[in-house]
C-alpha cells in the first residue's frame, strides 16, 4: 500500500516518525539534566470534604523550564520518564519535596495528608521501594500522612514482586489510592489485594454529570461498591456546581477539581493553608 501511495507519502511518514523520535530524545536528555539540577517542582491541588474544608491534597509534578525555556506537561514527559528509567529519580525528587511540604504542614500544626502519583513500573523494583522507605524514614514524617496513587495498569501484573512492594509499603504505614478508577483493566477482585484506602473516580465519568445517564449510573455504582468495601471516594475533575451537588448528594467523600481549586505551586499552597489556619484561631 505504501508503494501505491507513492514515495512522497512514505517519506512523509518517515519524517513524522523522525520528528517524534527526535522530540522524545530531546525531552529525555533535557529531563535528565532537569532532574540532576533539581529543576522539577511540585504543585498541589486541594481535595475538599463535604463541609468545604481541605481534607487532603494531591501533589503534581511540574517542569516549568523545559526545552526552549517552555513548560512541558506531565502528560508529555511522564511517558518519556517511564520509557527511559528516569521515572525513578523523578519520583524520589517529587517524594522528597512532598515530605518537606508535609514537615512544613506539621510544623504549622496542620494534619493535611498528601497524595503522590506512582507509575506502575516502579513496583517491580525492590531497590526502589527500599529507597522510598528509607527516604520517608529519614524525613521522620508519619508514613500514614502519605498516600500513593496507583493506576489500574498495576492490575495487569499479578507478579509476586509487585504484590510484595505493595505489601511492604502498606505494612510501613503508607496508604494507597486507585487513580482514574474505571478507565483501565478493572478487576474488582484486586481491589482487596491492593490494600486500598481510596478510589478516585476518573474525570471522564464526572464530565456531563448529572445530565449524562451512563455517567450517572457508573458514578452511582462506583460509590456503592466503594461503600461496601469501606473505601473513601474522591471525584476528579469537578468543574461545575451541578457536578459537585450530584456527587455530594450521592455520598462522594471528597471533591477535587478546577471548580474548587486549581493546582498551585507548593510553597504558595502551604502559605495559603497556614494563613487560613491562623485566621481561624
Ligand atoms: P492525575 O493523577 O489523574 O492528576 C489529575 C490531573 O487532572 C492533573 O493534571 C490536574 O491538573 C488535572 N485536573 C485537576 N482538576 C481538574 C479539572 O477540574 N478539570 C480538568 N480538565 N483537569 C483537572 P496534570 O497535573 O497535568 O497531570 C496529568 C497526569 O500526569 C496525572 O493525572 C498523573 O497521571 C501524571 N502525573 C502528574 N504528576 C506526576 C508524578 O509526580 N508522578 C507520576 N508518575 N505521574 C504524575
Ligand atoms: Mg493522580
Ligand atoms: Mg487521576
Ligand atoms: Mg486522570
Amino acid at each position: 500500500r505504501a508503494r501505491e501511495a507513492g514515495t512522497g507519502q512514505v517519506e512523509f511518514y518517515q519524517a513524522e516518525l523522525g520528528i517524534n523520535a527526535r522530540r522524545q530524545l530531546e525531552l529525555e536528555e533535557a529531563l535528565r539534566h532537569a532532574i540532576l539540577r533539581d529543576e522539577l517542582s511540585i504543585a498541589v491541588q486541594s481535595q475538599f470534604c463535604g463541609d468545604g474544608t481541605v481534607c487532603s491534597a494531591e501533589v503534581l509534578v511540574r517542569w516549568l523550564n523545559g526545552p526552549e525555556g517552555k513548560p512541558v506537561s506531565p502528560g508529555e514527559f511522564i511517558p518519556v520518564a517511564e520509557a527511559s528509567g528516569l521515572i525513578k529519580p523523578l519520583t524520589l525528587l517529587v517524594l522528597n519535596q512532598s515530605l518537606q511540604a508535609l514537615k512544613q504542614l506539621e510544623a504549622a500544626n496542620l494534619s493535611i495528608p498528601l497524595s503522590v502519583n506512582f507509575s506502575s513500573a516502579l513496583f517491580h523494583d525492590a531497590a526502589f521501594v527500599d529507597g522510598v522507605i528509607e527516604l520517608i524514614g529519614e524525613s521522620q514524617v508519619d508514613p500514614g500522612r502519605l498516600m500513593i496513587e496507583i493506576t489500574e495498569s498495576l492490575f495487569l501484573d499479578t507478579s509476586d514482586e509487585v504484590q510484595e512492594s505493595i505489601d511492604r509499603l502498606s505494612f510501613f504505614g503508607i496508604k494507597f489510592s486507585l487513580d482514574d478508577f474505571g478507565t483501565g483493566y478493572s478487576n474488582l477482585a484486586y481491589l482487596k489485594k491492593l490494600h486500598l484506602s481510596e478510589l478516585k473516580i476518573d474525570r471522564r465519568f464526572v464530565e456531563n454529570l448529572p445530565g449524562d445517564e451512563d455517567n450517572r449510573t457508573i458514578v452511582r455504582s462506583i460509590l456503592s461498591i466503594a461503600r461496601q468495601l469501606k473505601l473513601r471516594v474522591v471525584a476528579e475533575g469537578v468543574e461545575d456546581v451541578a457536578q459537585a451537588d450530584f456527587l455530594a448528594a450521592h455520598g462522594c467523600d471528597l471533591l477535587q477539581g478546577f471548580l474548587l481549586h486549581k493546582p498551585e505551586p507548593a510553597q504558595s499552597w502551604l502559605q495559603g493553608q497556614i494563613t487560613k489556619k491562623m485566621k481561624k484561631v
